[in-house]
């Protein structure tokens, strides 16, 4: 009677940490407009909690009798589109996720454990009409405010709190509060949006970007590839392209790689479209992070301009979603929960209908190989929209300098064009992939490296603050002396790190200013955009970084890059790798001459016959990908193959090899059904054996067919793990397999 008879609400509880990912079952008080999507506080043992409707049936596999309402809404309108709760499912199931930890994905974590203080207005309903109107009779005739109040409420059956004081008293309301006639709720008072779309003119397109601009929005559905060399103006054909999204009533989503998100590309965004962006990255505090979000969810903002996350953003009727750099391993999710940025992108496109962007001048091997095959359609820009030839790039064989007794980490090469760059006020720029002063000091007597005692990796020297620092997990160390193995106290260090360039640079050029960007300079807030704006101010000047500096910048003045050491890149363990090597030095290499002058490259590497530094410098991806997608199919990688990791990590190991080996034994059956689609099947350590404390291990495969049918059986295998002390992940394609 005062619950909606045949109204239940399916609700997932949002406990942080715990194995429950079951769908909780609870009434609907009748007042109460709760829709899908809705974010609800209930009952949940002796305490309530927060939680989310994600459906609503009329049945229930449990005794309705036995079912509790929900007490309140913490929201008036539903905080989950239908479309992202169909975005939940797609996820858990093709990811083997729970959903809690999905729906988590889609909410800023202030809004959660009530930590949002937003303005609640409280309502008052009827609890149990008949009771009420039995109730009425039995009360003394003189009590006629009391009366009043109750006829009050048989008859409008619910009122604003503060408005049915006004008129009748809180003494009263309590008391019926007190005897279970009246109950009391909580509703959010949500302001309303006011949005207009203005828009100011920008540059004047070429032909080229004007065409790319008609491709995009003339397709329908689908994937378009964006090919297009560094420099060639993709910025403004993904705007151009979303504003006539938005002139058609729509929504976008641009997404861009966490470290290509520089305040330029902001500022881009907010000077074409102004208060209609919404920007999000991890630079914003908690607060700012939840206004953006309430922007775009009660349509305030139509575009989300942000990193990886950006794509669950709230939004309504989509008519375009771009993916820059789509290459970029940061839209992998290699954490809980684990996903991959351009599938999910995928789904809201279909769901949408719209089409996706993926934009890049190195698209990866498995995008391109898409587009070849007629998967996703392909767009190239192949020159640069200022007309400028891309800039030469100089190899050199560092081997050549040892033998000419040139020992530091900047060639002679680099050292006459700098020297140049100065001569003539222009800027440099200096890319090392590694922050820090050098990688390790190894015991020269022994071969004893320090290695950090809770991850699995050697420790990196740290010049300034003379320490030893674990760049996993930031465990600082003091400096040895000694070595603990053999006494020795002679060290070497080893490749080198920012630090170290920027010393040698400053003995090298001591009036010039030299600027450093890495995690070490870049900590406190604002840091990032004080360092490139003075940078962007100063010539002649040198900017050294990692690859932080590799991405999104467009510095007009940047005549010289320097790469110092991309071999590191190219030297691990990973298919991928040559891929990655190529992108960074694409990348790096694209930032110089993007204004009028022109731009030169020099690369350092020891490894200077190598193929991918042969293709870099002569700009020939096609030529790369060629090579790489006949290695990649004769050796059965990804595109060919599709590979599969469960990872266990915990603190025992027993604990983990107990699980480890009931999972390997419930995969080999599935492995003895469908003998011919394994190509791999392996229990191992992983190569990074440890990671803050926590040991891994992982079982690897590799299918080359009915991925279908396997990768559901594989879920249902990991399944039997006790996950209470080991933690068990399923990572499909990992960008990362340390
Ligand atoms: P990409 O993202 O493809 O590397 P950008 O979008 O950053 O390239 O553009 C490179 C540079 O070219 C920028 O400075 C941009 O302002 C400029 N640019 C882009 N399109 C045009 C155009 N049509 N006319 C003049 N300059 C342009
Ligand atoms: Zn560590």
């Amino acid at each position: 009677m005062c619950y909606n008879v045949n109204m239940i609400a399916k609700v997932i509880v949002d406990i942080g940490n715990s194995e429950v990912d079951k769908v909780f079952d609870y009434l609907i008080p009748e007042s109460m407009q709760v829709s899908i999507g809705a974010f609800v506080r209930v009952p949940f043992g002796h305490r309530t909690i927060e939680g989310f409707v994600i459906d609503i049936c009329e049945n229930s596999d449990y005794d309705i009798d036995k079912l509790k309402p929900i007490q309140s809404l913490i929201f008036d309108n539903p905080i989950i589109k239908p479309e992202l709760i169909q975005l939940m499912s797609y996820m858990t199931e093709h990811y083997h996720l729970r959903k809690v930890d999905v729906l988590r994905l889609f909410l800023p974590s202030e809004l959660r454990n009530g930590k949002v203080k937003a303005k609640y207005i409280s309502i008052i309903e009827v609890k149990d009409y008949e009771a009420l109107s039995e109730a009425i009779t039995k009360v003394r005739s003189n009590a006629k405010n009391m009366i009043a109040l109750m006829e009050y409420m048989l008859d409008v059956k619910s009122e604003e709190l503060t408005n049915l004081a006004d008129k009748f008293g809180y003494a009263n309301i309590n008391k019926l509060i007190n005897q279970g006639l009246l109950i009391k709720y909580e509703n959010r008072d949500l302001r309303t949006p006011n949005s207009e779309v203005k828009l100011t003119e920008g540059v004047k397109l070429n032909e080229l970007q004007l065409k790319a601009v008609d491709c995009i929005n003339n397709t329908k559905g689908g994937t378009v590839l964006l090919f297009g060399v560094t420099g060639s103006g993709k910025t403004e054909v993904y705007m151009n392209a979303i504003k006539q999204v938005l002139l058609q009533g729509k929504t976008a989503i641009m997404l861009v790689p966490e470290i290509g998100l520089t305040p330029q590309v902001a500022s881009n965004f907010k000077n074409k479209f102004g208060d209609l962006v919404a920007i999000m990255h991890s630079g914003l505090s908690a607060g700012e992070r939840y206004d953006e979000w309430e922007k775009l969810l009660n349509g305030e903002a139509k575009i989300v301009v942000g990193a990886r996350s950006a794509i669950f953003a709230p939004l309504d009727n989509i008519g375009l979603i771009v993916i820059d750099e789509e290459h970029d391993s940061s839209y992998v999710s290699d954490s809980n929960p684990r996903y991959n940025t351009i599938e999910v992108a995928q789904a809201r496109a279909r769901y949408n209908n719209c089409p996706l962007v993926l934009g890049s001048a190195t698209p990866s091997i498995e995008s391109f190989y898409k587009a070849q095959i007629g998967e996703y359609k392909l767009f190239e820009m192949p020159v640069r929209a200022n007309r400028q030839a891309l800039p030469k790039m100089t190899i050199v064989d560092m081997y050549q300098g040892l033998f000419m007794g040139d020992y530091g980490s900047i060639s002679s090469t680099l050292q006459s064009k700098l020297s140049q760059v100065i001569k003539d006020k222009k800027q440099a720029l200096i890319f090392i992939n590694r922050r820090g002063f050098a990688s390790f000091k190894r015991c020269v007597n022994c071969g004893f490296v320090p290695t950090c005692s809770d991850c699995d990796v050697a420790l990196v020297y740290h010049k300034e603050d003379n320490q030893l620092k674990c760049h996993f997990c930031d465990k600082r160390y003091k400096v040895i002396t000694k070595c603990p193995q053999c006494g020795g106290e002679v060290f070497r260090e080893g490749a080198t790190g920012t630090q170290k360039v920027v010393d040698e640079l400053r003995r090298l050029f001591p009036d010039v200013p030299i600027f450093r960007m890495d995690n070490d300079t870049t900590k406190t807030k604002d840091a990032h955009h004080k360092i490139l704006s003075e940078f962007a101010n100063s010539y002649p000047a040198i900017l050294v970084g990692t690859q932080m500096i590799a991405k999104g910048h467009d510095f007009p003045f940047i005549t010289l890059v320097g790469i110092v050491d991309a071999d590191l890149a190219l030297h691990q363990a990973d298919y991928r790798a040559t891929e990655r090597c190529y992108q960074l030095v694409t990348q790096v290499a694209g930032r110089a001459g993007r204004g009028e002058y022109t731009g030169e490259v020099v690369l350092q590497t020891y490894s200077a016959r190598h193929y991918v530094y042969t293709y870099a410098s002569s700009y020939d991806y096609v030529g790369f990908y060629k090579k790489e997608i006949a290695l990649r199919k004769t050796t059965h990688f990804p595109p060919f193959a599709t590979i599969i990791r469960v990872l266990f990590s915990g603190d025992v190991l027993s604990d983990i090899m107990t699980e480890l080996k009931a999972v390997h034994d419930k995969i080999l059956l599935i492995k003895d059904r469908y003998p011919n689609d394994f190509i791999f099947f392996k229990a191992v350590a992983c190569p990074v054996k440890k990671i803050k404390t926590k040991l891994r291990y992982q079982i690897l495969m590799r299918l080359v067919g009915n991925e279908d049918i396997i990768i559901p059986l594989i879920y249902d295998a990991v399944n039997i793990a006790n996950t209470k002390k080991v933690n068990v992940f399923v990572e499909l394609n990992p960008q990362n397999l340390s």
